[in-house]
């Protein structure tokens, strides 16, 4: 067993061997510029960057020509939004978001807000769902976007998308998903959830970093998005500069072994999840669950433990990597947003931990992780005024 035992794959994941395997030929014997159209090097890299682009589109049951090559779901969050917002400026300028989404959709919608469009952050109840009439009830005439996350980053709830996608498509109001912690976890189809404009990230499906996608919606009806980064024109002129061939074609290799494999990892997954669960909230008191028990992806676990000092119990566990309440962005210190959003107070915020597990972790690990859990929050405790039972 290696330690400390990895439970934070919904930061990112190992790079899965078949995928750097793939990918290894792009550096050498593939190098060439998918831009180039002049010779047989260029002609070889657009052809990997291409069967890439293919294979993630009929992933998420997209055509081709709908997905563009971003730095990471980061990058493709920021070109949905900014993209769709800027290219409707002075006909359509309000945007709907929800207050669990990952910053890298609620900042550039604050950005936008700066530069003058109306925003709408809805809130959500205690176990982050957000309320579908109040969403309705948001939508104006003047509304461009509403973009909702598929599945949430820190606590695992899923968001009822096609639901939400049917309101706004009676509005006529395009629909952003952040589907970077689903895609590779549950089932994924634009079509079948009405999503217009999706990212997704590869080194979340174990694959490389720095590599996401964008699905743009070209049919029924076709986007036309502003670009952010201005250069050679690729990828239809929505992103330029050269492409990240080995990253397209780990990309693509990645989701394809996600997918051949997520039925029946999935089912492990929530079953060690549920054990880890059981095993803590059965031995200690004073645990909450944050999340949506009956809605949620299958690898993720975030538990408060009232009565102890975040920092404290996050140093206690040696035993395990897992990310806490406080510091979801290592760089900024507050109490989650999300479990705030939730009602969570900033103590029991700060005193939470996620826990997300991926392909490597075994019901051995589990057990360790929950013994160990179980024994530094008693230890804690034991020396802690702010809790009593
Ligand atoms: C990780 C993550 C991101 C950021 O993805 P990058 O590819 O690292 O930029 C965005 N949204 C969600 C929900 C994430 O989990």
């Amino acid at each position: 067993m290696r330690l400390p035992i990895y439970m934070d794959h919904n930061a990112t994941t190992p790079v899965d061997p078949r995928v750097v395997e793939t990918m290894l030929p792009c550096f050498s014997e593939h190098f060439g510029n998918a831009a180039s159209r002049t010779h047989p090097y260029g002609w070889a890299a657009s052809k990997l960057v291409e069967n890439a682009r293919s294979s993630l589109a009929a992933a998420i049951g997209a055509h081709t020509e709908e997905i563009v090559f971003t730095s990471g779901a980061t990058e493709s969050n920021n070109l949905a939004i900014k993209g769709l917002a800027l290219a409707l400026k002075g006909r359509r300028e309000h945007l709907v978001t929800c207050a669990t989404e990952h910053k890298a959709v609620l900042d550039p919608t604050a950005a936008l807000a700066k530069e003058g469009f109306a925003t709408t952050v809805l809130p959500v109840d205690g176990r982050g769902r957000l309320d579908l009439e109040r969403l309705t009830n948001a939508l104006t005439p003047a509304t461009a976007l509403v973009s909702v996350m598929l599945a949430n980053n820190e606590t695992g709830t899923v968001h009822p998308i096609a639901a939400i996608a049917e309101a706004c498509r009676e509005h006529g109001i395009a629909l952003h998903c952040d589907a970077t912690q689903a895609v590779g976890k549950v089932a994924v189809d634009v079509n079948g959830l009405g999503i217009d404009l999706m990212s997704f990230s590869a080194h979340k499906i174990y694959g490389p970093k720095g590599v996401g996608a964008l699905y743009v919606r070209r049919r029924k009806p076709r986007l036309h998005l502003v670009p952010i980064l201005d250069g050679g024109g690729h990828e239809q002129g929505i992103r330029s500069g050269t492409l990240n061939v080995p990253g397209a074609v780990g990309f693509a290799r990645a989701l394809e072994i996600a997918l051949a494999q997520m039925a029946a990892e999935s089912a492990r997954l929530a079953a060690l999840r549920d054990r880890l669960e059981c095993a803590v909230t059965s031995r200690l008191e004073g645990v909450t669950v944050n999340g949506d028990a009956e809605n949620r992806i299958p690898n993720t676990l975030n538990l408060s433990f009232a009565g102890v000092d975040g920092a404290a119990l996050l140093v206690g566990l040696k035993e395990v990597a897992v990310a806490s309440g406080s510091a979801c962005t290592s760089a900024d210190p507050r109490p989650s947003h999300v479990l705030m959003a939730m009602g969570r107070s900033k103590e029991l915020a700060n005193a939470s931990v996620r826990f997300s597990l991926g392909r490597g972790n075994t019901t051995e690990e589990v057990d360790v992780v929950a013994d160990a859990v179980v024994r530094e929050v008693e230890r804690l405790r034991a020396n802690s005024p702010l809790w009593r039972k």
